[in-house]
């Protein structure tokens, strides 16, 4: 099936650019030279793979504006956003060329029958990454920076509405000295994803999305026993067991469900407070989310963005709707601002029972729910109640309590009296169904390597 990739203002709906599709025989073309550029790059010492990459940081830093004004301008992403995204992706992109190599070096290991045994960190081949619109370098930059340093090569295929951030980093990584076919950008639609995963000069699949394409990319993964990594939803918790603090925990919630409009995989969703904060919380909390300005996310004063398509905002109102029928208590918001473009309300539900679908599903805007326990037991046990594992928090003034609780908490991240966020050295990833395998850290540069045996006497 065609996709189209097109620019379309969130702001205002309006239709700014088209790219044509892939025709089969680019896709054939392009995975013929990515395997082809692999041959070359493979065999580069790693000190010389690292200096493009360098010069990639160099380059997110030095083209930041007009970088960051094609995420406000594709996917509604505050400037200051937007701006942060760009220099978070110059760090991972440094920080995988200074620390890249010491991560792969050969290890050396003494087995209990003497002699040595060397463990080689290989390149396996070309990747197919496939992408969503949320954080349209971030999410590129995770697969690409480890992978180029490690000697693979890169097919990547953006999210339908990013196609000119998508056009803009491949021509930065070329402008960055990566040689050519190293990275290659494809309008590519799901059939000839498929065909890619199939071939088998590709080495794996990388995907960061929803389930539904998690599901469908690690079933040609499967078929074709190809390596696969993928970063899905989360309904991550946010658990305030105690605070000396509340108007700072209260903030810690805000910015962790409304960062880049709520559209966050790692976005606090469900917000779990002991009974004894919980009346204060509800109003603080309430209140602050009261306090957003919905506008044009490229003026500096707007601090609520619309969503990044109309057909978002929509899916998002449908389950508002339902919990709100099912009698759900809806604190602010629960509707559409009243505005052209795909704004909705900051909102909080309060009552969200597990017949809603706001209790299961992930809430992909500024919605948050906010949940009465009467302990921190019930707090684990909610927080658990979740086929999601992506993140959560565990907020507390003691920090022997709050590890107790993040220890017992089925998530691949818990931070500790902060939203979860993502660094680059560290690892990131999901588990349960929010994913399989880690991106960054030292665990992201070696999921595509092929970890080497060579025995000597
Ligand atoms: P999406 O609809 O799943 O799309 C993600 C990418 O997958 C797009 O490029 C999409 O392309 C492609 N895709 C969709 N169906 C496919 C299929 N059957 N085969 C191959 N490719 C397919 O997700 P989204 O709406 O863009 O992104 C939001 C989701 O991503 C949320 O659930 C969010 O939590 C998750 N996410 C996770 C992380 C993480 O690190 N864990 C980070 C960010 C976002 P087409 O649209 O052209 O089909």
């Amino acid at each position: 099936m065609a996709s189209t990739f097109t620019t379309t203002g969130p702001a205002n709906g309006e239709m700014l650019k088209e790219f044509p599709a892939a025709a089969d025989h680019e896709i054939a073309d392009a995975i013929a030279a990515s395997h082809a550029a692999f041959q070359t790059w493979r065999t580069t010492p790693v000190e010389k793979r690292t200096e493009p990459i360098r010069r990639a940081a160099d380059l997110m830093e030095e083209r930041i504006d007009e970088l960051s004004r094609l995420l406000t301008l594709e996917m509604g992403k505050l400037t200051a956003e937007a701006r942060a995204e760009v220099e978070l992706c110059a760090k991972i992109l440094r920080y995988y060329a200074d620390e890249g190599p010491g991560h792969l070096a050969d290890e050396r290991r003494t087995p209990d029958s003497g002699g040595t045994g060397v463990v080689k960190k290989e390149p396996k081949g070309p990747l197919i990454g496939v992408m969503p619109w949320n954080f349209p370098y971030y999410q590129v930059v995770r697969l690409a920076a480890p992978n180029l340093i490690a000697g693979n090569t890169i097919l990547l295929k953006h999210a339908p509405n990013c196609p000119q951030s998508a056009v803009a980093f491949a021509a930065l990584m070329s402008d960055a000295g990566l040689p050519d076919d190293c990275y290659i950008n494809l309008f590519a639609d799901t059939d000839q994803i498929q065909t890619i995963i199939a071939d088998e000069r590709v080495a794996g699949a990388s995907l960061t999305g929803s389930e539904a394409a998690g599901s469908a990319v690690a079933a040609g993964a499967g078929e074709n026993l190809t390596k696969v990594i993928l970063e899905l939803g989360g309904s991550d918790p946010f658990i305030v067991l105690d605070s000396d603090d509340l108007d700072e925990t209260v903030s810690t919630a805000v910015a962790g469900r409304m960062a880049n409009a709520g559209q966050s995989c790692i976005a606090s969703k469900r917000l779990i407070v002991v009974e004894d904060h919980y009346e204060e919380f509800v109003e603080k909390f309430t209140t602050a989310m009261a306090g957003f300005t919905p506008g044009d996310p490229a003026d500096p004063d707007t601090t609520l963005a619309p969503l990044s398509s109309e057909q978002a905002a929509a899916d998002l109102m449908e389950q508002v709707h339902d919990a709100v029928e099912q009698g759900a208590t809806v604190q602010i918001g629960g509707g559409r601002v009243d505005r052209p473009g795909a704004y909705v309300q900051p909102t909080v539900l309060t009552g969200v029972i597990p017949s809603m679908r706001a209790y299961s599903e992930e809430l992909f805007g500024p919605v948050a729910v906010i949940y009465r326990v009467a302990d921190e037991e019930e707090a684990i046990h909610l927080a658990n109640d979740s086929s999601f594992g992506l993140g959560g928090s565990v907020m507390s003034a003691d920090p022997a309590r709050a590890r107790r609780v993040a220890d017992r908490i089925d998530s691949a991240m818990v931070w500790i009296n902060a939203a979860t966020w993502t660094e680059p050295d560290l690892p990131f990833g999901g588990t349960k169904r929010s994913g399989i395998g880690r991106e960054l850290g030292a665990e992201g540069i070696l999921e595509f390597v092929n970890k080497k045996l060579i025995r000597e006497p």
